[in-house]
């Protein structure tokens, strides 16, 4: 049975998330805690960090940020212009960029900065999403290994030591860059990070006839090129309050475009825009843990005031953990072409990672679907 947060709709099956004695989950308390941090102070910090890397000839960038084109990034690179930083933006490619990720993108680049973009191999790239699906239930394991990996290869090859992030959504931890000594980004860091769910990039050498030649890009830099250029990295959100719709804002106010409605399975427009393989992510989190994007918005905006928890309740019954159908636009046959795999064979697959224990089945035990393929949690006077 699902056990809920008494204060926000997020269900006890989260990994990493524990309710404590009244009910309450850590991220609700880490949200309050909020109210005590001196944001101020933590601002001083930030301009301290920026001085202490900001190149000081001008010969070289002053930091790496790493962008997806998503409002979060859009909003990282404003902050860096902002502060008078001359940042490197690296976009490691998703699986399958959608067309309004990459206008997306481009509306990065006006804001006025340097920008590559790494795109590894798409044929080891869909062979990674296959494998990354039938192993660990997460078709997009390699984007999310390539997210930490690339930024942090190109901050190697550029000589630039600071990388930039957004978020980080596991804890309140800032990132090693603001540690006077041994703040390098080693690859523990990665490994506790990098949301590798036990599948580690070397284990796929010599798997289903890769080779290491076809997975440079995920593979993170030797710890002797990371000292050479000391690589470290902070997360922004550790440093300013961090508000996904405040984001979101922003970014359009600078040219960001969001969807014209909410996505599906989500109840906001602003954020998954930029890959089509998204809604089948965020589908296999629902199977296996009981709850979707609908929920972690609904989660955010609750705390935030923004939201009663009964209305979050009846939004995330209204739009979490739809089948996922077609996503902006584009068919899940489409979709899985690349990986070679059916409809019939992901349906399979889905059955293979959901969590029996939370959804609605028949009396032969199989799981129930309505006629759009949607599964139905059971009841749970938790709520
Ligand atoms: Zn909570």
């Amino acid at each position: 049975m699902l056990v809920y947060c008494r204060k926000c709709v997020m269900p006890s099956t989260k990994p990493d998330l524990h309710l404590d004695e009244e009910g309450v989950c850590n991220a609700c308390r880490s949200y309050e805690n909020r109210k005590e941090v001196d944001w101020d102070l933590r601002k001083k910090e930030l301009l301290q960090i920026m001085d202490r890397y900001r190149s000081k000839d001008g010969t070289n960038w002053d930091c790496i940020v790493p962008v997806s084109g998503g409002k979060d990034s859009t909003f990282q690179v404003v902050q860096m212009l902002q502060l008078g930083m001359n940042p490197l933006c690296v976009t490691a490619t998703t699986c399958d960029l959608t067309e309004i990720g990459r206008r997306n993108i481009e509306n990065i680049k006006k804001l006025g900065v340097d920008y590559i973009e790494m795109s590894p191999n798409p044929i080891i790239r869909a062979k990674l999403n296959r494998i990354g699906l039938m192993q660990v239930g997460d078709i997009s394991w390699p984007e999310h290994v390539g997210i930490f990996t690339m930024p942090v290869r190109a901050a190697v090859q550029s000589n630039v030591p600071l990388i930039v992030w957004g978020e980080n959504s596991q804890n309140e931890y800032g990132g090693p860059a603001a540690a006077a000594e041994n703040n390098t980004l080693d690859r523990r860091w990665l490994e506790e990070f990098g949301g590798l769910l036990g599948l580690r990039v070397s284990d796929l050498v010599g798997f289903e006839g890769l080779t290491r030649k076809d997975l440079i890009p995920y593979f993170y830099p030797e710890d002797n090129e990371l000292q050479r250029v000391g690589v470290t990295g902070l997360f922004l959100g550790h440093y300013i309050p961090w508000d996904g719709l405040a984001n979101a804002l922003v970014a359009h106010a600078y040219g960001f475009e969001m969807s014209p409605h909410h996505t599906l399975g989500s109840m906001v427009n602003y954020e998954n825009l930029d890959n089509y393989q998204t809604a089948i992510h965020e589908y296999f989190k629902f199977l296996k843990f009981g709850f979707g994007r609908a929920t972690d918005h609904a989660c955010l905006h609750i705390r935030r005031g923004r939201l009663t928890r009964d209305i979050g309740l009846e939004i995330v019954k209204r739009l979490d953990g739809k089948f996922p159908a077609e996503y902006l636009g584009k068919s899940l046959a489409d979709t899985l072409r690349p990986l070679n795999m059916s409809v019939d064979d992901f349906v399979k697959v889905c059955d293979r990672f959901t969590n029996k224990k939370i959804f609605k089945r028949d009396v032969n035990g199989a799981l129930m679907r309505d006629k759009e393929g949607n599964l139905t949690k059971l009841n749970d006077d938790n709520l």
